[in-house]
């Protein structure tokens, strides 16, 4: 289902009319797909509905960019958009944990990773910031809950408090912050325990273990593949306990992301960290730019347009465009394409930011063909006469030799490059009838 959606949206854009600035119709048609995207992505209705009328005030009229198509335009307004919707006011990595022992209390459902995700963020504390830190089990109903803590905090070298038979949520809290206080600790993490669902004894546990702490951070987690459920576990959380930021976990699944637009729109509640994993190092720092681009499932193509915007020179560009469309594709002209691909980030850069072509710019790295290929192929062009560089059918076999020596290469390796030319060429010709921004097009597809 979700595989279409780039196709959908660039199916759309095809159609946009290519004119100056982008009109109200442009502009409404290309929402209508980006708020069934949403939709699909799981966000709520509301949320959706909302965050479409802002970018459809914000994207009727503006100016589109020379080298780019307009639908490729709203692509980049409705992905900034959506970062600043997802973006909080503070840096989400950077927990407030100063004035030791820093409390740090750990809510949401049974489930959701919470256990996993304490682990997870006190091995990062002390890595990263070099933080002594204390883990505590307070989940006393399920005492394998309290084993698995020990047992990650021997594996991640983090110290967790003694679990003590019969002892209640609120006595451990207690029993923590005393222990932190003397042994030095500069964090104390309290994983309380979890529920199926929200009840009014877990609730009122919870909150009698963060009246005991008085944390610094009440960080909820929750499985970010269960959507909009777990923008009503946040709001619940939220309401009752205060939460100053979520993690969401399961990143690492097939969900789209959603869940962090209708989080982060409902609640205000910023997202921290995303766990992208079951081991101790899947979990990262939130980036709004990283989802953004998952919820709208186009590649880093906003990445690319903005690449493009920097590098392609629009007059130049335009000028290639119009000999190609007339099949007029020479050495000259593909040498400049091979010197953009080098500044875009040679064909690995180029590729991964290419919906679906992540896997091949791997393929490309195993197989050893890297910036050196573009380096050669231009060195060989560079060894050809004006004559040649600018009819390429010029070149027969002595003349080969003669090129492929003076770039100190193979003949093979020339005949490889004027393979590609011809299969270039022949592209471009496609392209070319496609008119201006055509070669951007056809990588969005
Ligand atoms: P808790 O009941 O909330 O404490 O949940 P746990 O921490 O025990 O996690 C439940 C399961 O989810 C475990 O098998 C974890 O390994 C797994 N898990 C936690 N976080 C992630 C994540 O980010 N990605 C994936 N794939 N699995 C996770």
């Amino acid at each position: 289902m979700f595989e279409n959606l780039s196709e959908r949206l660039s199916g759309v854009f095809d159609r946009l009319t290519k004119q100056g600035s982008l009109s109200e119709e442009d502009v409404k048609t290309a929402l209508r797909e980006v708020r069934v995207a949403l939709l699909e992505a799981d966000v709520s209705l509301p949320v959706a509905r909302d965050f479409v009328k802002t970018v459809q005030d914000k994207a009727t009229g503006q100016a589109v960019t020379k080298s780019v198509t307009p639908g490729q335009q709203v692509v980049k307004i409705v992905h900034d958009a959506l970062v600043d919707v997802l973006k909080g006011e503070a840096e989400p990595g950077a927990l407030k944990v100063d004035n030791p022992p820093a409390p740090i209390l750990m809510v949401g459902l049974q489930g959701g990773g919470k256990t996993t995700t304490t682990a997870k963020l006190a091995k990062r504390l002390k890595e990263r910031d070099g933080k002594k830190v204390l883990m505590a089990s307070l989940d006393v109903n399920r005492p394998a809950a309290m084993e698995q803590l020990a047992i990650l905090g021997t594996q991640i070298g983090v110290d967790t408090l003694p679990i003590v038979k019969g002892e209640n949520p609120v006595a451990i809290a207690k029993r923590a912050k005393t222990q932190a206080g003397l042994g030095g600790y500069d964090v104390y993490m309290l994983d309380t325990a979890g529920r199926l669902s929200i009840d009014e004894e877990l609730m009122a546990q919870v909150e009698a273990v963060r009246d005991v702490a008085n944390p610094r951070e009440t960080l909820l987690v929750v499985d970010g593949l269960t959507g909009q459920d777990a923008v009503n576990t946040a709001q619940n959380f939220d309401d009752r306990i205060g939460i100053t930021g979520v993690v969401l976990t399961r990143m690492d699944g097939d969900g789209r992301g959603g869940a962090a637009l209708s989080m982060r729109a409902v609640t205000g509640k910023p997202i921290r960290f995303v766990g992208l994993g079951e081991k101790m190092d899947a979990l990262e720092t939130f980036e709004p730019e990283r989802i953004a681009g998952r919820i709208l499932g186009m590649g880093d193509i906003v990445a690319l347009v903005e690449k493009a915007q920097e590098t392609i020179e629009a007059e130049q560009a335009e000028k290639m465009m119009k000999r190609m469309a007339k099949g007029q594709f020479n050495m000259n002209d593909l040498r400049m394409q091979l010197e953009q691909m080098i500044k875009m980030g040679g064909m690995q850069g180029m590729m991964g930011m290419m919906p679906g072509m992540g896997k091949m710019a791997k393929q490309v790295e195993s197989a050893g063909l890297d910036d050196s290929i573009l380096k050669q192929q231009i060195a060989l062009i560079q060894s050809m006469t004006k004559k040649e560089r600018a009819n390429p059918a010029l070149l027969q076999a002595s003349r080969k030799k003669r090129i492929a020596a003076g770039a100190g290469l193979e003949v093979s390796d020339l005949n490889r490059l004027m393979k590609m030319h011809r299969q270039m060429s022949d592209m471009m010709k496609k392209m070319g009838k496609m008119g201006k921004g055509g070669m951007l097009k056809q990588a969005m597809k």
